[in-house]
């Protein structure tokens, strides 16, 4: 066969819409719409982020820094490590692709849990390799269910905390322990797309120190509003992380976006605002989900599952006046949506309109 038989096979992932599309397929004024389905900063970037990507068009016509030398730099003053412990994609979705090149041979295995974020799977397919998926626990990944699904085939084991698309966590203590079981043939990818959001986050350099095969992964999508730029790295130790340097693109990762990346981190108090803001907001959509009567799954993240019944009913009549949110059938949980946590006036109009159409 001429083409690579996993392409033929890939399943298609639907992420939310952007706003133009379903002004445009429903005739609706782009302005009116409001989108709560891919767990953006409703808040937008930090001002000091949005100015340093204007100025960085000033220099527009020339490649960017290909080796992330600044914002390498800058990470490494905020974490304490190495610039040569990071390595940053076009997204964090680019590194999970890494891990892919550097780690996945055909007939490998990944363990990850079900439901969680769609990408493992995705590239877990493209290269071969099997998906070896173990059913969430109370909503939240069973770490010992995970670690007895490690076989010596295992290469890959992805735990996002918190998960996408439930909203839980698990504690630093469990992670910490899961990791310094597992055996030395299995890389262990920690998912902290979601970790400014928490008080508390969990803190997993200690096993980089003791030299483990951990890789933790983070981005500039969630809240540092920056998602289309296309921001997010990963750390590990330098030896992991110049693998994963090593098979990424000369120029992955645009100069604007560079740019905005080191402004965002030095805007502490607006990423502590946006994590206090998310907090009222979850508050504002417990209870409104709850007054209707409609069961949820606790987040500690900046989205919500909320059980509607015909999700992909309420999810298309949602749309038609103009709230974008996620269905989760391709989740396996076709009752389900799934809401990102808006500004105020967004959160109410989801709950107004969800009234309307339930
Ligand atoms: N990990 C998780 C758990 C996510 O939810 C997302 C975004 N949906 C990502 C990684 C990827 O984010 P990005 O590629 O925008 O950095």
């Amino acid at each position: 066969a001429l083409v690579n038989p996993s392409v033929l096979t890939q399943p298609v992932y639907e992420p939310g819409k952007p706003i133009e599309d379903v002004a445009r397929e429903l005739g609706l004024d782009p302005a009116t719409i409001i989108k709560l389905a891919s767990n953006e900063n409703p808040f937008g970037p930090s001002p000091l982020a949005k100015a340093a990507a204007v100025r960085a068009l000033d220099q527009g016509e020339l490649y960017p820094d290909g080796g992330c030398v600044a914002l390498r730099a800058k990470l490494a003053k905020v974490y304490q490590l190495e610039p040569a412990q990071f390595v940053v994609g076009n997204g964090s979705n680019e590194i999970i692709e890494l891990l892919g090149h550097v780690f996945l041979r055909p007939g490998d295995e990944v363990v990850m849990g079900n439901p969680s974020f769609a990408v493992y799977k995705l590239v877990t397919l493209l290269f071969g390799a099997k998906p070896v998926e173990v059913p969430l626990v109370n909503h939240t990944h069973d770490l010992a269910a995970l670690a007895a699904a490690i076989t010596p085939k295992t290469k890959l084991v992805f735990v996002p905390s918190p998960n996408n698309p439930m909203g839980t966590a698990n504690t630093e203590a469990e992670l910490l322990a899961f990791a310094r079981g597992l055996p030395e043939h299995v890389v262990f990818a920690y998912d902290e797309a979601y970790a400014e959001y928490l008080d508390n986050p969990p803190d997993l350099r200690p096993l980089i120190r003791e030299g483990r095969k951990v890789v933790c992964l983070r981005t500039f999508s969630k809240i540092y509003g920056l998602a289309s730029l296309r921001v997010g790295y990963g750390y590990a130790s330098p030896e992991l992380a110049s693998l994963l340097n090593r098979v990424r693109q000369p120029f992955n990762v645009n100069a604007i976006g560079q740019a905005a990346a080191i402004a965002a981190l030095d805007d502490g108090a607006f990423t502590a605002k946006c994590a206090r803001e998310n907090r009222v907001g979850l508050g504002q959509l417990e209870a409104g989900f709850k007054a209707m009567g409609l069961e949820i799954v606790p987040s500690v993240a900046n989205f919500l599952l909320v059980k509607v019944g015909d999700g992909a009913r309420v999810f298309v009549e949602l749309q038609k006046r103009g709230v974008i949110v996620r269905p989760m059938r391709a989740y396996g949980m076709p009752e389900w949506l799934r809401v990102t946590v808006g500004t105020p006036a967004q959160n109410q109009r989801l709950l107004t309109t969800l009234a309307d159409v339930l």
